[in-house]
């Protein structure tokens, strides 16, 4: 499978890139990257954070922070130091992984402000997955897809972002063109999506609803701003729709095992990324059963419609 090379800098996490990154990070100090939003980098890089979580600040004298990352006590006073006494609105969180939420409850207690997102998960879900999940999360306002907080120039718009994890949440913020994306589009390497919290179909339908805004910029929370919006998400989509026609070539070809396909398809591969990488295979092929699945029930409905 020739076409298995393809070229794919910057959509395949990679140790290299984040190494590169890592060396030119600046932790803990406040970046401006656009007019009222600044970005605070936490020092917690690992293969698939690229540099670290980013944990914006949107606002001028009234704040909302955007993912606040890891419990690290560095991060969590770098961002206290960040407010610098402004009242912060409310504390917003994309999912409860790891990296993203556990800062949340500090964080909310020190500054008085009320934690927001999707929500925690029930325990047999959390229990389904060996992935790094915040088991304590649970948000003070709930949220739900389509809602908007905040007033003005600094409102937000709530997009439900399932793929990479069940309760992800995106924030588009259209009076400035940016949509704050989280895990679900980066702009270093593409996101991991393992199933079964992961789920390649919503994937794919969540990166429609997030190109459907009219988004210039993309804030992700693992690396730098994306300027390219709407040119990323087609890059990924495609790269994605590249990787299912080669998982199911190969399943055509009798290779069913994610093992065998990942030695397939992902040569060379670093061996800390293998078990990932199966899980992103086990991804396609379940994609490629569920859309059969679908075509059968499709056909059933229309010959039955047709003897009837
Ligand atoms: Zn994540």
């Amino acid at each position: 499978m020739t076409d298995c090379k393809t070229e794919t800098k910057g959509l395949v996490p990679s140790p290299l890139a984040a190494k590169a990154l890592r060396e030119k990070a600046v932790y803990g100090q406040p970046l401006e990257v656009a007019d009222g939003i600044s970005v605070i980098l936490a020092d917690n890089a690992k293969d698939y954070t690229g540099p670290g979580t980013n944990t914006y600040l949107v606002g001028n004298d009234r704040l909302w922070i955007i993912d606040p990352g890891p419990a690290d006590a560095v991060h969590l006073q770098a961002v206290l130091d960040a407010v610098d006494g402004r009242v912060v609105e409310g504390i917003l969180v994309t999912h409860n992984h790891l990296d993203h939420s556990p800062a949340a409850t500090p964080l909310s207690e020190q500054l008085d402000a009320p934690v927001y997102g999707y929500g925690g998960l029930p325990e047999e879900v959390l229990h389904s997955s060996d992935e790094d999940i915040d088991p304590d999360f649970v948000p003070h306002r709930a949220l739900m897809g389509g809602e908007k907080i905040g007033t003005g120039r600094w409102h937000l718009q709530v997009l439900h972002t399932p793929g990479h994890f069940p309760n992800h949440l995106c924030y588009w913020l259209p009076e400035m063109g940016i949509v704050f994306t989280g895990d679900h589009v980066m702009g270093w390497s593409t996101t991991v999506i393992v199933p079964p919290l992961g789920n390649l179909a919503d994937y794919m339908d969540s990166l429609d609803l997030i190109a459907s805004t009219s988004a210039v910029r993309l804030m992700p929370s693992h690396g730098d701003p994306v300027d390219n919006a709407q040119s990323r998400i087609n890059e990924i989509r495609d790269h994605r729709m590249m990787r299912q026609g080669q998982v199911e070539e190969c399943l055509h070809q009798g290779k069913t095992d994610p093992a065998s396909i990942v030695a397939e398809l992902y040569e060379g591969l670093t061996p800390r990324l293998l078990k990932a990488a199966e899980g992103c295979v086990q991804a396609h092929i379940d994609m490629y059963h569920a859309r059969r699945a679908q075509a059968e029930r499709f056909e059933l409905t229309a010959s039955n419609s047709l003897h009837r």
